[in-house]
């Protein structure tokens, strides 16, 4: 928290707006939308609750199939599952690590000689990096396949100069306590489409029907964002700017000592975009640096230092096993050897330090142990 948040939540407890819905949550809706250039905004519990609501206005339904990348975390995903849907999962380019728009063309390809076309696709933005939505519509749009960008790790990121996720159907967005920004948890939905975002709405409060009564003609959710929280992501978003500038110092922090070590590497940067740097993540090939990904997990462990292997792809999870998978070797090796590092705004250059000396000291005390 910053700070910023006390003056909305105070906002809210003068309105004793505390409940669902309220001023807080509208004001919330239209800064998002103005800040990040979009029409239409609905504040939802979740980023996964709004990558429900979406594939639900979507017409996603039982035996329907959706198209999602395999390296992404398992919240843009379940909601196929909610709908009575299969995910068939794509492999990740290695320019971006996001969903590999050749082998989604040939998926596409293979299903329209198939006739069994997907009822959407999903793309996603990894560790706050754009996935190259333009290829991806391009794929999708003969075919009239709707993309909905999962932008939840990608608030903040631009590509080709727009917002992340601006050109999809919908995009969605989360405000979880580990996202760039938070409201401890809650999620936005976002589109150019009024009717959309509307209908996310309304299914988010119960689908209730307007009348003075309690009346329903369709199964609703209890999805909407409250106000006190909808008054806190007010004030954290005062402060992305400076969220996504702090990680970027962090990202560059680590790229400079990093950059000087064989064996390690960081996530590249695709040409089209600038990402948010939601998350520094390193790949680490054992022959080069000396020490593997676990090793490196392992020690810096040892040392109170919290670090996490990338998502394991989801056409690894048992979950999962019976999905359809097209290519895999790309996210295999990036789950293999990535690591995520600490990369808190609030760290400072010791902390970082820190980091560093205990990972290159990985390498340095298992040659000792061997010489
Ligand atoms: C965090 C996240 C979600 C889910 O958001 P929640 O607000 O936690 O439900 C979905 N997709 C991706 C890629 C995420 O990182």
């Amino acid at each position: 928290m910053s700070g910023e948040e006390k003056h909305f939540i105070h906002e809210a407890f003068e309105s004793n707006y505390i409940a669902p819905v309220g001023p807080q949550v509208d004001a919330f809706e239209k800064d998002f939308a103005h800040k990040l250039g979009f029409k239409h905004a609905a504040a939802v519990s979740s980023g996964t609750a709004a990558m429900h609501l979406v594939l639900r206005i979507l017409g996603v339904g039982h035996g329907d199939e959706v198209i999602s990348p395999s390296l992404t975390f398992i919240g843009g995903v379940s909601p196929i599952i909610y709908q009575g849907a299969v995910p068939a999962f794509i492999d990740s380019e290695r320019e971006s690590w996001n969903i590999d728009p050749g082998l989604l063309k040939e998926e596409i390809y293979m299903r329209v000689r198939t006739g069994r076309l997907p009822k959407a696709v999903i793309s996603t933005d990894i560790y706050g990096q754009c996935a190259d939505l333009d290829s991806i519509l391009e794929v999708c749009a003969p075919y009239n396949i709707p993309v909905v960008s999962d932008s939840a790790e990608a608030l903040g990121a631009t590509y080709k100069g727009r917002s992340a996720g601006a050109g999809a159907r919908a995009a969605i967005y989360s405000f979880n306590g580990n996202k760039i920004i938070t409201t401890s948890g809650g999620g936005m939905l976002v589109s150019e489409d009024r009717e959309l975002v509307s209908r996310a709405r309304f299914l988010s409060r119960q689908a209730i029907d307007p009348a003075p009564h309690y009346e329903h003609s369709q199964i609703g959710y209890n999805y909407r964002m409250s106000n006190v929280l909808a008054a806190i992501g007010r004030g954290q978003l005062t402060m992305l700017d400076e969220r996504v500038k702090d990680k970027h110092r962090v990202f560059d922090h680590y790229k400079n000592v990093f950059s000087g070590v064989p064996g390690i590497d960081l996530m590249p940067e695709a040409p089209y975009g600038r990402p948010n740097r939601w998350l520094t993540v390193i790949l680490i090939s054992p022959e080069d640096f000396g020490a593997d990904r676990e090793e490196v997990r392992i020690s810096l462990e040892r040392h109170d230092i919290e670090s996490r292997p990338l998502w394991k792809p989801m056409h690894l999870q048992p979950v999962f096993r019976d999905c359809a998978m097209r290519g895999g070797e790309v996210c295999e090796d990036l789950f293999e050897r990535g690591l995520c590092l600490p990369s808190g705004t609030a760290m400072t250059e010791d902390d970082l330090e820190r980091v560093v000396n205990a990972v290159k000291e990985t390498a340095a005390s298992k040659k000792r142990v061997f010489a």
